[in-house]
């Protein structure tokens, strides 16, 4: 497949995850990937940690870009895709991250016709786990769907939908992560409280997470078949089971991901 440049206007922690899964899967060469940065100080950060080059200078990065990621804050695009706009070569990929940036949005914001990739990745990206769901304009060619997927799949799983599922992303695997850090670390003080040692409860709730999900992943079982098989009958699993649904625990991720659907509509 034809080598292609890939440009980052902001490098901030979706950003950098990205830049090292593709690094560290050899996807990507160091000097195919130029990134800008606000501060000088993040512009530093980063060409140290994964000797990229940097800059300041938004622009510059747009005219070297073959796929240019915009990876600043979702209410940044607006401004930021109006100063690029006319430095972005006719055949570049642009390449959205941000919830809710929908591609009508971006192709509003250009002041030509452009190829537009919306997309919503995840930080578990910086080990190569990351799961990305993504929807192309129709400019987008059969071709560059083609590498956009490579590009993706050097971090992680990664799944095309229509644009229309967009919306609610980030819920499910976008923002999850922050959900699931939650669980461990709960998982993690009982362990403690029962005299467990702290480094130890994490490693232990951690790899049950790890195990878990590869067990959905590669036996296609039903996550309650899979729940079903830990319960022995009368046993202490299913009183553990009692008390999370006593106290809503499917429930309540399944409020918590109405809030993240109605904050990612309210921010549009
Ligand atoms: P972040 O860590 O705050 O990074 C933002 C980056 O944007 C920083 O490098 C910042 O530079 C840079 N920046 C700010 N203003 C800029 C400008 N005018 N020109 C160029 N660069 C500029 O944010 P993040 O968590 O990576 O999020 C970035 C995007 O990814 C957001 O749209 C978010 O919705 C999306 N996303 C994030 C996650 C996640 O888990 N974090 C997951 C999926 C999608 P300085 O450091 O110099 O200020």
């Amino acid at each position: 497949m034809e080598k292609r440049k890939v440009g980052f206007i902001g490098c901030g922690k979706m950003a950098q995850a990205m830049v090292n899964g593709m690094l560290q899967s050899s996807f990507m060469q160091r000097e195919d990937i130029f990134a800008s940065t606000k501060s000088m100080e993040s512009a530093q950060m980063i060409m140290e940690t994964f000797q990229i080059e940097t800059t300041l200078d938004n622009k510059q990065v747009a005219g070297f870009a073959d796929v240019l990621i915009i990876a600043v804050k979702p209410h940044l695009y607006g401004e930021v895709i109006q100063e690029v706009s006319s430095y972005v070569k006719k055949e570049t990929i642009l390449v959205t991250i941000a919830a809710g940036i929908d591609l009508a949005y971006i192709e509003s914001k250009m002041s030509k016709e452009i190829k537009v990739i919306r997309s919503m990745p995840n930080t578990p990206s910086l080990v190569g786990e990351g799961m990305t769901v993504f929807c192309a304009n129709d400019k987008v060619n059969e071709n560059e769907i083609a590498f956009i997927k490579d590009l993706f799949a050097s971090f992680g799983q990664v799944e095309m939908v229509d644009e229309s599922l967009m919306d609610y992303i980030p819920a499910i695997s976008g923002s999850s992560p922050a959900y699931v850090y939650m669980f461990i670390e709960a998982l993690a003080d009982g362990g403690v409280r029962s005299g467990i040692p702290r480094d130890k409860a994490y490693k232990l709730a951690a790899q049950a997470v790890l195990g878990a999900a590869q067990m959905v992943l590669e036996t296609g079982k039903h996550p309650g078949i899979l729940k079903d098989e830990v319960c022995t009958p009368g046993g202490a699993t299913i009183e553990a089971i009692t008390t999370l649904e006593q106290n809503h625990f499917r429930g309540t991720i399944l409020a918590a991901m109405e809030s993240c659907n109605q904050k990612n509509k309210d921010m549009q």
